[in-house]
C-alpha cells in the first residue's frame, strides 16, 4: 500500500481508492477518484486510460459484485480475474456504457432496445380502435402480433431472377447463371432437355405462361417427363420449376447444413426487400389497422423520434394521455442526446458505435438508480461540436442523481465540465502508464503535460490549401436521407466531409461515393474479421520472417515458432486465454494457467536468438522491434515496422491480440498496410476516434504525406482541428435525418468561416475565438 496516499477516514468513503495498479502498461498507479463527481480521464492514445477505467475499476467492481452471490449462482457467472493491483477499495457497482455494437439481430430495433416500443404497444392495446387484443398482439416478436409472411422480420429474402436468368440467352445457350443449375450440370438438364419449353428461344422473349412454366412448372397442367442422362444411361424424371427447386434446395431448409462457400454463392442470387404483406411494418393486418388519434402503430415507429414526440403530445384522452406521456418522456431523452433523427423501427445493427453508445445512455438516464459508477468510453464519438453541449448536460444529470461518472475522453468541451481530471502519460505504451496530472480543468490548462499544452494551443485555419488535381462526381444520390445530392469530390487533395450527426455524411461517403468509385480504399474501424489469434505481427506479415529467422538460427522447424501450429500451448491451443461463453452474458476470457498467456509450449521458449525467445519478440513494442531487427538487415520487416510507426502505433507490442485494439487503433493498423501507394483514394470515417489532441497532429501529418505522395484523401470528421487543416470541405446539413441530406457548403476552410446557415461554420468561428 502506498503510504503517501493514505486518506483521512472520512475521505476514504468519498473516494474510489486504487493503489499500485499494474494492469497492461500501468506503473503502480495510485489514485483517489472522488465519488458523486464527474471525472474525466485524458492522455494520448495508449497511455493507459482504459487500463485504469475499464480493466481495473470496472472489472474489479463486477468481480466484487459476483462475490456477493451464493456459491451456486457464482459458479454460473463469468469469472473475472482480480485486476493486478495492491488494493482497489470503496467501489460502487459499475455500469459500463461502451461502443461495442448492440446485439445485431434483426429483431432488435431502436424501439425494442430502449423499451419505448413496449410502452407504445400498451398504448395501442388499451386505447386503440379497433383493438387487436392484449399487448402482445402488437409485438412483432410474438406470434399473435407478427406478420405471418415475414415472421415479423419486415423483410423477405427472394431469389433474384434478374441475376439467375440472362434474358438474352436461351436455356440451351446458358441462360441460367446460377452455377448448380447451369448447362452441363445434373440439375441443369431439367431445363435444357424439357420438351415443354423452346430451349432455343432467349428467355427474355418468353411469354408470361412460358416464364411461369420455367419457374413453377405446369401447375395444374400435366408436364411431360424430362429425359436426363446420369452417366449410367438415360431415364425420365418429372419436371420441377426452377423457382420451386431453388426454394426447396436453398431457401426452405436449414442453411447451416450448407457449406459457407455454397451459402456465399447462393447469397449472390438473392434479393432482400421489404415484405410485400406488411411493407416492412412487421405486424399482421389486425395490429396495423388499429388507430390511436388517427395514427397506426407502424406510423409511430416509422417517423423520426422528433416528429413522434409531436404526435404523441397531441394525445389528450384522459386515459391514454398518461401512457403517451410516458413514451414522450423516453423519446425526449433520445432527442436530448442528439438522436432525434432516428426512427423506432431502425434496426440496431445499422447504428454506428457512437449512436449505439448514446442509445444505451437513454436506458440509464431513465433509471432511478443512484450511487452507481457509470463509465463512458469517449461518448463524444460521432458528435458534432453542436451536440457535445447536450451530451455534457446528460453526463451532469447522471452525476446529479448521485452517481459517480467516469469518462475517458479527449474532447476539450467535455474535459471542461469535469469536476476532476486525471491525465495519463507521459506517452503511450511502455512510455505511459503514469498519472501525470490530477486536478481541475482550469489547473490542467496551466499544467505542463501534453494535454495541458494542447488545451492552451490555438491552431489557425489553413491559409494555403492545395489545388485539386481533378474531380470525382457523385450524381443524384438519394439513399437514406440524401436529397438528390450531386457533388464534386476533388482529387489529389485532403477533403473533410462535415455535418451534424445524421446529416448524411456516412451515407454520402461510405455508400454513394464508394458505389460510384469502387476502387476507393475504405479504411474503417470495423473489427479485423479474423480470429482471436491475429496480432500486429501476423496482420502485417512480420511473423513469417520471425519464424524463419528462429528456424535458421536454432535449427528447429519453423512451424514450432507459431502458436497457430506446432508451437501452440496444448491447454489453450495457442490462444493464451480460455473463453467461457455464456449465452445470456458477455463472454469472458481468463488467462491460460499452463502457458500463463504466452501461447507457446515450454520447450519453444528455451530456443532463443540473440538471447530472446519468440515470446520475448512478441512482447516487444514495434519501437523495440525496430532496434532488434535493425541488426538483421531485413528490409521487408523494417518497412512494415516503420509503417506502424507512421500511423502512430509504435507502442503496440507485436503479439497484442488485435481484438484488444480500439476502433481508432484498428483503423490505423489497417492504414499501415496501405501506405506506399500512389494514385489511390482513401476514405476514412472519423479517423480521430480515440485520438488525443497530440495524436491528431501525427494523424494529420500522415494524411498530408498520403496526399503529397499523389493520393486523394476523404475524411468524415467532426474534429475542428481536422476541418481547419483540410484543403476542401463538404458540409452536409442543415440538420440531421430528414432535415439534412443536402450539401450546405463546399469550398475551402477559409470560405467556410464566412458561411451562414452551417452549424460547422458557426462552431469553427467559435473555436477560432
Ligand atoms: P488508452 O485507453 O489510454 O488508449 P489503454 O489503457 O487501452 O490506453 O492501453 C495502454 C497500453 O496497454 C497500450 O500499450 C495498449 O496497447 C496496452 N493494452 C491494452 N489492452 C491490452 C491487452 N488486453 N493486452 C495487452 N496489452 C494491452
Ligand atoms: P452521418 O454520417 O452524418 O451521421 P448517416 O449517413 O449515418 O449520417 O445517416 C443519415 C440518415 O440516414 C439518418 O437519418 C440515418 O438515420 C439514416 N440511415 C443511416 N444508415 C441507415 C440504415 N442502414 N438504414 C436506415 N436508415 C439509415
Ligand atoms: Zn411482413
Ligand atoms: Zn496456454
Amino acid at each position: 500500500m502506498d503510504q503517501n496516499h493514505k486518506d483521512t477516514p472520512l475521505d476514504t468513503h468519498r473516494h474510489i481508492a486504487i493503489d499500485g495498479a499494474r494492469e497492461n502498461n500501468l506503473k503502480e498507479v495510485s489514485l483517489r477518484i472522488p465519488k458523486g463527481r464527474l471525472t474525466v480521464f485524458t492522455g494520448v492514445s495508449g497511455s493507459g486510460k482504459s487500463s485504469v477505467v475499464f480493466d481495473t475499476i470496472a472489472v474489479e467492481s463486477q468481480r466484487q459484485l459476483n462475490e456477493t452471490f451464493t456459491w451456486f449462482v457464482r459458479n454460473r457467472l463469468p469469472k473475472y480475474e482480480r485486476p493486478h493491483a495492491d488494493a482497489i477499495e470503496e467501489l460502487s457497482p459499475a455500469i459500463v456504457v461502451d461502443q461495442k455494437p448492440i446485439g445485431g439481430h434483426s429483431r432488435s430495433t431502436v424501439g425494442t432496445m430502449t423499451d419505448i416500443y413496449s410502452v407504445i404497444r400498451v398504448l395501442f392495446s388499451r386505447h386503440g380502435t379497433p383493438s387487436a387484443g392484449p399487448a402482445t398482439a402488437y409485438s412483432f416478436n410474438d406470434p399473435t402480433g407478427m406478420c405471418t409472411e415475414c415472421d415479423g422480420l419486415g423483410r423477405t429474402v427472394r431469389p433474384d431472377y434478374d441475376r439467375i436468368l440472362d434474358p438474352a440467352r436461351s436455356l440451351a445457350d446458358g441462360a441460367i447463371r446460377f452455377p448448380p443449375f447451369a448447362v452441363g450440370t445434373w440439375q441443369g438438364q431439367t431445363y435444357t432437355n424439357t420438351p415443354d419449353l423452346d430451349t432455343h428461344k432467349p428467355v427474355g422473349e418468353f411469354t408470361a405462361a412460358e416464364r411461369r412454366f420455367l419457374l413453377r412448372g405446369g401447375g395444374g397442367r400435366a408436364t411431360r417427363k424430362v429425359n436426363v442422362d446420369n452417366t449410367g444411361g438415360a431415364r425420365d424424371i418429372d419436371y420441377e420449376g426452377l423457382a420451386d427447386r431453388f426454394e426447396r434446395l436453398y431457401l426452405n431448409r436449414d442453411l447451416s447444413a450448407l457449406s459457407q462457400r455454397t451459402r456465399d454463392m447462393v447469397q449472390g442470387f438473392l434479393n432482400e426487400g421489404p415484405c410485400p404483406a406488411c411493407h416492412g411494418a412487421r405486424l399482421n393486418p389486425a395490429a396495423l389497422a388499429t388507430r390511436v388519434n388517427g395514427l397506426g402503430i407502424a406510423d409511430c415507429t416509422r417517423m423520426e423520434v422528433t416528429d413522434l414526440i409531436g404526435e404523441l403530445g397531441r394525445v389528450d384522452d384522459p386515459v391514454a394521455g398518461p401512457i403517451a406521456a410516458a413514451a414522450v418522456a423516453a423519446l425526449e431523452r433520445i432527442e436530448a442526446i442528439g438522436l432525434g433523427y432516428l426512427s423506432l423501427d431502425r434496426e440496431t445493427s445499422t447504428l454506428s458505435g457512437g449512436e449505439g453508445q448514446r442509445l444505451k445512455m437513454v436506458r440509464h438516464l431513465g433509471s432511478s438508480l443512484t450511487g452507481m459508477t457509470y463509465i463512458f468510453d469517449e461518448p463524444s464519438v460521432g458528435l458534432h461540436p453542436r451536440d457535445v453541449g447536450r451530451l455534457n448536460d446528460l453526463l451532469l444529470r447522471l452525476r446529479d442523481k448521485g452517481n459517480t461518472v467516469l469518462v475517458a475522453e479527449h474532447d476539450p468541451d467535455v474535459i471542461s465540465i469535469a469536476d476532476h481530471v486525471v491525465d495519463m502519460g507521459p506517452a503511450a505504451g511502455t512510455g505511459g502508464g503514469l498519472v501525470v496530472f490530477e486536478g481541475t480543468p482550469e489547473e490542467l490548462r496551466r499544467a505542463d503535460t501534453l494535454t495541458g499544452r494542447h488545451l492552451r494551443r490555438a491552431t489557425g485555419i489553413k491559409k494555403h490549401p492545395r489545388e485539386a488535381v481533378g474531380g470525382h462526381w457523385v450524381k443524384n444520390a438519394d439513399l437514406h436521407n440524401l436529397k438528390n445530392v450531386s457533388v464534386r469530390v476533388p482529387t489529389g487533395i485532403l477533403t473533410a466531409v462535415t455535418g451534424v450527426a445524421g446529416s448524411g455524411k456516412s451515407t454520402l461517403v461510405s455508400k454513394a461515393y464508394t458505389d460510384a468509385y469502387p476502387d476507393a480504399v475504405v479504411v474503417d474501424q470495423s473489427s479485423i474479421g479474423i480470429s482471436g489469434r491475429s496480432t500486429p505481427a501476423t496482420y502485417l506479415g512480420i511473423m513469417d520472417t520471425v519464424r524463419k529467422l528462429f528456424a535458421r538460427e536454432t535449427g528447429a522447424k519453423a512451424s514450432l515458432f507459431s502458436f497457430n501450429s506446432q508451437g501452440a500451448c496444448e491447454r489453450c491451443q495457442g490462444r493464451g486465454v480460455i473463453y467461457s461463453d455464456l449465452a445470456f452474458m458477455d463472454p469472458v476470457t481468463t488467462t491460460c494457467e499452463v502457458c500463463e498467456g504466452r501461447r507457446f509450449k515450454e520447450e519453444v521458449l528455451r530456443l532463443t536468438v540473440g538471447g530472446r525467445s519468440v515470446v520475448d519478440v512478441l512482447e516487444m513494442t514495434a519501437e523495440q522491434a525496430l532496434d532488434f531487427f535493425a541488426r538483421l538487415d531485413d528490409t521487408s520487416v523494417r518497412r512494415r515496422l516503420e509503417a506502424l510507426r507512421d500511423v502512430g502505433l509504435t507502442y503496440l507490442t507485436l503479439g497484442q491480440p488485435l481484438s484488444t485494439l480500439s476502433g481508432g487503433e484498428r483503423q490505423r493498423i489497417k492504414l499501415a498496410t496501405q501506405l506506399h501507394r500512389t494514385g489511390t483514394t482513401y476514405v476514412l470515417d472519423e479517423p480521430t476516434t480515440g485520438l488525443h489532441m497530440a495524436d491528431i497532429d501525427g494523424l494529420l501529418a500522415l494524411l498530408d504525406r498520403l496526399v503529397d505522395a499523389g493520393n486523394t484523401v476523404i475524411v468524415v470528421e467532426h474534429n475542428l482541428d481536422v476541418v481547419k487543416h483540410a484543403d476542401w470541405v463538404i458540409d452536409l446539413g442543415p440538420d440531421g435525418g430528414k432535415h439534412g441530406g443536402q450539401v450546405v457548403f463546399e469550398g475551402t476552410p477559409e470560405q467556410l468561416l464566412r458561411t451562414e446557415g452551417s452549424f460547422t461554420a458557426e462552431h469553427l468561428r467559435g473555436a477560432l475565438g
